[in-house]
Formats: structure tokens, sequence, C-alpha cells
């Protein structure tokens, strides 16, 4: 089986799939996803597209059981960040030292391939099995998750989800959301030697990130067992176009990371209420609150979950540790269990540590762990659906 997965990751690797939102004339995910479709038929599933956009589908294959009333969701992303930083050897997979490097190797071209295998797996045990499986390889995971959000919306129904991401094969059920948003200040321009006919945007601005460190501060006293506590940073602060000229405006970009049971809404909420404290004090300052510019919900998938139980045994079957984990990372899972409420666990070969770095790689022997693991708990999580019917 190793051998199997070495090939066919490094097939995966071998088509670049970068995301086209990132500006080096990537391709997209249009080839991997014809390599997956084609490469499920082969194995007899049947295979759908859901076009997301121009050149871009998910793809989706189905093991169908008849008579079954559950399915089970393997979903993995095509799409990865760019190759620059690799370089040619980006596009080139090599095995080396027990490990298989090359761009989306352990994000996540290492948890599609385990996810394959798996269905191979279960397809010969078809006779065993009373719920449906599936595959969703989905497009645009490092950017905006549209693909994940499409087949949301779509009217498809699954019931559990296991999401393939790097996580040294371990059980993760919780991780950040992620909330960003816009301040503007707008002040009046005028010389400098002048200052008092103006109004500096940039000083009103110092005013608003007081503010925000206040609320900074007050953060860490909100805890997730998991995933700690929430955050707030500033990344990017831009005003002013000359030296000798007061600036008529300032602009922040807010990164606030949410912890389960922060909502989108309360911490956009927090953020108005603190620009209105400033307002209050400071009447002349002009303030602007952009709509966010990424909105993602946080994962918080109940311990008793099904999958996750199902997860976890397959974990002790196989020798490996079961304890579950939080993760500081976004994954496509949070919008299968935040607008589906699809309990989903996250679960993959390799190291988050190595994702989108010049480095990337998957060990090897993380691969066909993998896909023992998801074969073991579809067939753990098969036992229970039985069990119930
Ligand atoms: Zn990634």
């Amino acid at each position: 089986m190793e051998e199997q997965l070495v090939r066919l990751t490094s097939d995966l690797v071998a088509i670049e799939s970068v995301n086209p939102g990132y500006p080096s004339g990537s391709r997209g995910e249009g080839a991997m996803a014809a390599f997956v479709e084609e490469y499920c038929r082969q194995l007899g599933l049947d295979v759908q597209r859901q076009p997301v956009h121009p050149g871009r589908d998910n793809v989706m294959a189905r093991l169908t059981v008849p008579g079954a009333r559950q399915t089970l969701l393997f979903e993995a992303h095509m799409d990865t960040v760019a190759g620059d930083s690799m370089g040619e050897r980006a596009w080139r997979p090599e095995v080396r030292d027990g490990r298989l490097y090359g761009r989306g190797s352990c994000d996540t071209k290492g948890s599609l391939a385990a996810m394959l295998v798996a269905l191979e797996l279960l397809l010969a045990r078809r006779a065993e099995l009373n719920m449906n499986v599936a595959l969703l390889a989905t497009v645009d995971e490092e950017l905006q998750f549209t693909g994940i959000r499409h087949f949301v919306d779509s009217d498809e129904r699954v019931e559990a989800a296991v999401v393939g991401e790097p996580t040294d094969l371990r059980v993760v059920i919780a991780h950040k959301g992620c909330l960003r948003v816009r301040v503007s200040t707008l002040g009046r321009a005028a010389h400098s030697a002048r200052p008092e006919v103006g109004v500096n945007a940039i000083d009103h601005m110092a005013d608003v990130l007081y503010a925000l460190r206040g609320l900074q501060k007050r953060l860490p006293e909100r805890e997730h067992p998991l995933v700690g506590s929430p955050t707030l940073s500033v990344g990017i602060i831009e005003g002013g176009t000359g030296v000798n000229v007061v600036p008529d405006r300032c602009t922040i970009d807010i990164d606030r990371r949410t912890i389960p049971g922060e909502g989108m809404e309360s911490a956009l909420v927090e953020i108005e209420a603190l620009l209105a404290d400033v307002r209050r004090a400071r009447p002349d300052v002009r303030l602007e609150l952009s709509p966010p510019t990424t909105d993602d919900w946080p994962l918080d998938t109940p311990v008793d979950a099904a999958v996750v139980q199902a997860a976890q045994a397959a974990c002790r079957a196989l020798g490996r540790p079961d304890a579950l984990l939080g993760v500081p990372y976004s994954t496509d899972a949070s919008k299968l269990w935040a607008l589906r409420e699809v309990p989903s666990i996250v679960l993959g070969p390799g190291s988050i540590t190595q994702a989108h770095t010049a480095d990337e790689f998957v060990p090897v022997a993380h691969l066909s762990a993998a896909a023992e693991l998801y074969t073991r708990t579809a067939l753990e999580l098969n036992e229970r659906v039985s069990g119930r019917s």
C-alpha cells in the first residue's frame, strides 16, 4: 500500500494546482479535478462535478450503498499555495529520508491520496457497509473557502465528515475562526505648516489603536480548552501622502481570531462598540468600519459525535494516540459544522509546520497510516450506524 500511496501522492503533487488567487500565473485546480475524476471513475465510483468558478470545479465521488440512510464524507482540498519558495522542486516530487517533498504534499495532496486509497479499500468491503461514503475534492480552500461554501449551499446531505489536513494523524475537533475588517479615520488635508486648519487622520487612528489595545488585553480572559484564547492583531496601517501634508485618511486592517462560542456577529459588534466609544470621546473623529473581508467560523464538533468516537476507536485499534486536539489554523471543516451542523473532524498525514513552507513534505509512513485510519474510521462509524438502525 505504501508504494501505491507514494506513487499516487507524487502524481498529485506533479500536477500544479496553485490557487489562482495567488499572483504568480497559477493554473488553478482544473487538471487536478480531471485527475481525481478519472481516478474515481476507474475505481467504479459515481462521479459528479460541482462548478464553483469558471474552470474550477469541486469533484464529488460516491460509494453508494443501497438502502443506506447516512453518508460519511471524506473531504480534501485540491488547491495549494504558490510554489515560488520551493523553486523547481515544487512540482517535482521527490522521496528522500522517508519523506515525500513537493508543494501540496502535506497540504493536502497526501490526505487526498490516502482518502482515495481508503475508498478503494472500502469498495472491497462494500458488502459490510450500511452507509454511503463520499469523497469531495474542493477548490479554493487556501483563500476564500468558496469550494466548501458551494457544497454547503447545495442540497447534498451528509451526516459526518472527515476533513484531510496535516494534523500529524491526530484527531482535531476544534479550531479558531477569523474575522478581518478595515477601519478608516477620515480627516481634512492641510499644509503641515498650518496643521490647525486640517484634521489629522493619523492622529485620530492613534485613538482607535489605543482602544483596540484595551480589547486585546481583555481577550485572554476568554479561553477554550482546546484552542486557547481569542486574539486581535492589527496587521496593516496606511495613511498620509507626504510629510508636509496633514493626512486626510488613515486605514488599518484588523485580524481577529475567534474561539468556539464567540459569534462572528458578536466579535464585530464588539469592535463597533469600541469605535463608538472613540467617537463619543472625540466627536471630531470621523470613523468608518468596512464590511468584513473575511468571516470564517470556528470549529467546535461535540466530543460525543459518532464520527469523533469512531475516529478515536480507529486510533486505538491502530495503536495511535486518540486524544482530541484543537488547532490554531482554519479548515473547510468549520463550514460543514457551522453552516450545516455536520459533525466534522480534521485528520491527516503530515504536519502543519511544513505546510506553505519552502520545505513542504509528508512523511511516507504517514500516508499508509492515514489510509488505514480513514478506512478504519469509516468501518467504526459504519458499526455505530448499523447498531442504531
Ligand atoms: Zn494550506
